[in-house]
């Protein structure tokens, strides 16, 4: 548990575990991207309690939980219960899942890239208008409008989107994919 540089490796083979993604999924699990990644520096330098976690990272037991739960609750952490045969009390060993994480950062990745490639098709196959205050209509609504802004009753004009197609290109999940 000593402060050194903490190899992040996966008891799953996927291509969407890598250290960059278990700590944005987790981020967006717990909503809280600094306590899950001391976290998950524990849980990936040896099997360890709740209270490690907090002696080690400094975090208040009852948040290292509450992080662990929400962790939990999504499948990407498991514990082992061990009982103490002389005083009786449970003791909790956490680990990580990467089977369940890779699951989940795949499935996300997947959206990521379908949500963009529709924005995409959306850009690529309307023509769109624009009112002088930045209201925007498909060419199927501004001929509704009859070319009049319902917003504003400005002149609605047609509006080159070739730079909007260019930003969507560069566009990326923010899930990296490992290299075969
Ligand atoms: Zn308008």
């Amino acid at each position: 548990m000593a402060k050194k540089e903490i190899i992040y490796e996966f008891d799953y083979d996927s291509k969407f575990l890598n250290e960059h993604n278990v700590k944005r999924l987790a981020s967006d699990l717990t909503n809280d991207a600094d306590t899950s990644s001391k976290i998950l520096d524990c849980l990936f330098t040896a099997e360890v309690t709740d209270e490690q976690i907090a002696e080690v990272t400094g975090i208040k037991l009852n948040f290292v939980r509450k992080i662990l739960y929400k962790l939990f609750d999504a499948g990407v952490a498991n514990y082992t219960r061990v009982k103490d045969p002389e005083t009786q009390w449970f003791t909790y060993y956490w680990k990580f899942d990467s089977r369940k994480a890779a699951r989940l950062i795949e499935k996300e990745y997947n959206k990521h890239n379908e949500e963009i490639k529709e924005s995409l098709k959306y850009e690529e196959n309307n023509m769109f208008f624009v009112c002088p205050n930045g209201c925007r209509y498909a060419f199927d609504e501004a001929t509704d409008y009859q070319f009049i802004c319902p917003r504003c009753d400005e002149k609605l004009e047609y509006e080159d989107n070739e730079s909007i197609i260019n930003d969507i290109k560069q566009h990326k999940s923010p899930y990296i994919v490992n290299e075969e």
